[in-house]
């Protein structure tokens, strides 16, 4: 499938979660076998040759296909989740909203520092929350080869947030 044919797995919702928002709705992609086949090769071909030895899904749409890249890349999946969710012991970051601070946390015997890492969620917005999730796998000491987004929302440059150059998005709106 080309990315015009995988646009039409995305369903836009106005007005949610709050009016004025148009919310980009992944349930379809996650419908279709075919879709999600061809996302997923979408999603790591920039990354195929590139020794990846853990993908990271952020919580908790990012889990979705992120367990699907791992499986095609022959890596590691890591979650990286909302607080006080994961056990034993954990790294943190908080990190700004539009209002007040959220916060990431990893496990922190989850990645080593030889590990080439990939972060996968499924829409990148402001970037607050890739941004928070690099800086989390800096702390581990880990090399975060690059970033992989199912949709990139241009006008809110969240890619200027990102210190990696290494952005891919499959969808641009
Ligand atoms: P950011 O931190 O502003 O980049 O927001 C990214 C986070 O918000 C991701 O974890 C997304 O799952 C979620 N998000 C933002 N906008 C949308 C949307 O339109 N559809 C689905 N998720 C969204």
């Amino acid at each position: 499938m080309n990315n015009t044919t995988l646009s039409k797995f995305i369903k836009d919702i106005p007005n949610f979660p709050k009016e004025g928002i148009v919310f980009k709705d992944i349930s379809p992609l996650l419908a279709s076998k075919e879709a999600r086949e061809s996302m997923t090769q979408s999603l790591i071909a920039p990354y195929k040759d590139k020794n990846i030895d853990v993908v990271i899904g952020i919580e908790s749409r990012g889990f979705l296909f992120g367990m699907l890249m791992a499986d095609a890349l022959n890596a590691k999946f890591v979650m990286m989740r909302k607080p006080g969710k994961l056990p034993g012991e954990i790294i943190s970051q908080e990190y700004q909203l539009e209002y007040g601070t959220d916060t990431l946390e990893i496990q922190k015997d989850s990645l080593s520092s030889r590990d080439n890492v990939l972060i996968h969620d499924d829409v990148l917005a402001t970037g607050g929350t890739a941004a928070a999730a690099l800086s989390l796998v800096e702390q581990t000491g880990a090399t975060t080869v690059g970033y992989s987004f199912i949709i990139e929302l241009d006008f809110l440059k969240g890619k200027d947030l990102l210190k990696n150059p290494n952005v891919h998005s499959i969808l641009h709106y």
